[in-house]
């Protein structure tokens, strides 16, 4: 067996220098109203992390063309998804849009005790009950630890109607309800520690990964060395 370890440690001592930062796992949650960007801002955060995890979360609502179980959501039978529920698989669920969404706690454990850092889309009372959760975490707790709850609004709501339209995924009947909902999401953007504000997406892009990037430097999420330094 190597002694590289003992060596390395016996170097620090020598040269009283603490143990490099330990990068630790957050947990990113964004939340913004149907066609605010969401999808759009977190496969692209995505492609710029590549230690990001994406939770894929489980939901009753159809398939839209182009989607795959598996990776863009778990599509669940009603039953399937309430025998879950039962069994406590959720961290968090929520009715939205008149389907069920639910996060499985699983993979989003797995996923930050490996050190990963894990990215939720989910809407503002699924956010609210991890933020809650969060809260009520002891001190050093990974989810307590690694929480950062972003909203992503879009400039106005003209505009946001004006996305979902041209995304032609929603049936006019569906937008119309999307649209109702967005007017009340909107009024929880303060109970999030950040606000992105999807005008141009470029920014809403830079900001939105600054904001990871700020989360990591975070003092709470550093390991400090015996010597009391970092
Ligand atoms: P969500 O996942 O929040 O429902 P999407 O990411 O699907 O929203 O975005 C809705 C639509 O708006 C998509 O067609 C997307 O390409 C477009 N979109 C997103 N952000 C911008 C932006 N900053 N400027 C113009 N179009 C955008
Ligand atoms: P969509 O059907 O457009 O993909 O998503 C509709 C809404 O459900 C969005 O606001 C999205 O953030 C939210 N959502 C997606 N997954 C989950 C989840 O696991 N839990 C909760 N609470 N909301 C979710």
């Amino acid at each position: 067996m190597s002694n590289k370890p003992n060596v390395e440690r016996a170097r620090r001592r020598r040269d009283n220098v603490a143990p490099p930062p330990v990068r630790r796992a957050l947990l990113v949650v964004v939340s913004a109203p149907s066609g605010g960007g969401k999808t759009t801002l977190c496969e692209r955060l995505l492609k710029a992390c590549p230690a990001m995890t994406y939770s894929v979360s489980c939901t009753t609502r159809p398939p839209r063309p182009g989607e795959r179980n598996g990776r863009d959501y778990h599509f669940l039978a009603p039953e399937e998804f309430a025998r879950r529920l039962r069994r406590g698989e959720f961290l968090e669920h929520a009715v939205v849009h008149g389907h069920h969404y639910g996060t499985l706690r699983a993979p989003v454990w797995r996923a930050l005790r490996a050190g990963r850092d894990v990215l939720m889309d989910i809407d503002v009372q699924g956010a609210a009950q991890i933020r809650r959760a969060a809260r009520h975490a002891p001190r050093n707790d990974l989810l307590r630890r690694g929480f950062v709850d972003i909203f992503v609004a879009p400039p106005s709501l003209r505009v946001l109607k004006s996305r979902l339209t041209a995304r032609k995924a929603d049936s006019p009947a569906v937008i119309a309800r999307r649209l109702r909902n967005a007017r009340r999401e909107l009024r929880r953007w303060k109970e999030y520690s950040f606000l992105v504000i999807n005008d141009r997406l470029e920014t809403a892009f830079m900001q939105l990964k600054a904001i990871v990037e700020a989360a990591h430097c975070r003092v709470e999420n550093q390991s400090v060395g015996k010597r009391g330094r970092p």
